[in-house]
């Protein structure tokens, strides 16, 4: 089935690059130049995806779409910003977006990162039959079907990364694992980053669960959870 986004921009340069390379995927894109007119789209359209640009014309700005929409719907927002302080700002926000591209970005990296999250929301929901994830050690319990990691049965902020990351090495239990395979598995083969990535997130993991996460370095190899 063909994936339907949803791209908001009132910059038609921007909008024209964004729908040719979406095309080129295969996906049915439709393109709204103000917030109004983005909500009225994404209602009757029920997009997979909706690329939300955050300076808008009219009374409704990006977040104000975003807003708006989650009253409806839950379907993943990638932000596209002007300015990496404004990253700062949405975040302050917690409006619930998937990511975010400043500009100028390359429309090849906005493809790769939609499926990154695409693929994270198929992982999110398992197929029927499927037994929700569940690890048990040392007092953490890592539950898939919550979304959520317990320390003696405090709840550990996870940021999505993070849970994606220790859901993965979960599935993966007992096995030394690459930081390419980590990344493949975790982040989504599109994804387009340093693969030192892995270290800085595991390194965060490490520090928000605490020592008693048997999660081991293998040397010359990546990481190991047991
Ligand atoms: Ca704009």
């Amino acid at each position: 089935m063909s994936l339907q986004i949803v791209v908001v921009e009132d910059d038609p340069d921007i909008a024209d690059v964004l729908v040719l390379y979406l095309q080129r995927e295969g996906w049915s894109v439709s393109v709204a130049g103000d917030g109004a007119r983005a909500l009225d789209v994404i209602r009757a359209r029920q997009p997979d995806l909706v690329l939300l640009d955050i300076g808008l014309p009219g009374d409704l700005d990006g977040t104000d779409v975003c807003r708006e929409l989650r009253r409806f719907s839950d379907v993943p927002v990638m932000f596209l910003t002007a300015r990496d302080d404004e990253v700062d700002r949405i975040l302050g926000l917690e409006l619930g977006a998937d990511d975010y591209v400043t500009k100028p970005f390359s429309a090849r990296e906005v493809v790769a990162r939609i499926k990154a999250i695409l693929r994270r929301g198929e992982r999110g929901a398992p197929a029927d039959g499927d037994a929700p994830l569940r690890y048990e050690r040392a007092g953490i319990v890592v539950d898939g079907a919550r979304r959520e990691v317990t320390v003696e049965g405090d709840v550990v902020p996870l940021a999505a990364q993070e849970f994606a990351l220790i859901e993965f090495l979960c599935r993966n239990l007992g096995i030394a694992l690459s930081r390419q395979q980590i990344l493949d598995g975790a982040w989504g083969e599109g994804w387009i980053g340093d693969i030192r990535t892995v270290d800085v997130h595991i390194r965060q993991l490490r520090r928000k669960v605490g020592d008693a996460l048997p999660l081991e370095t293998v040397r010359g190899v990546g990481y190991r959870l047991d």
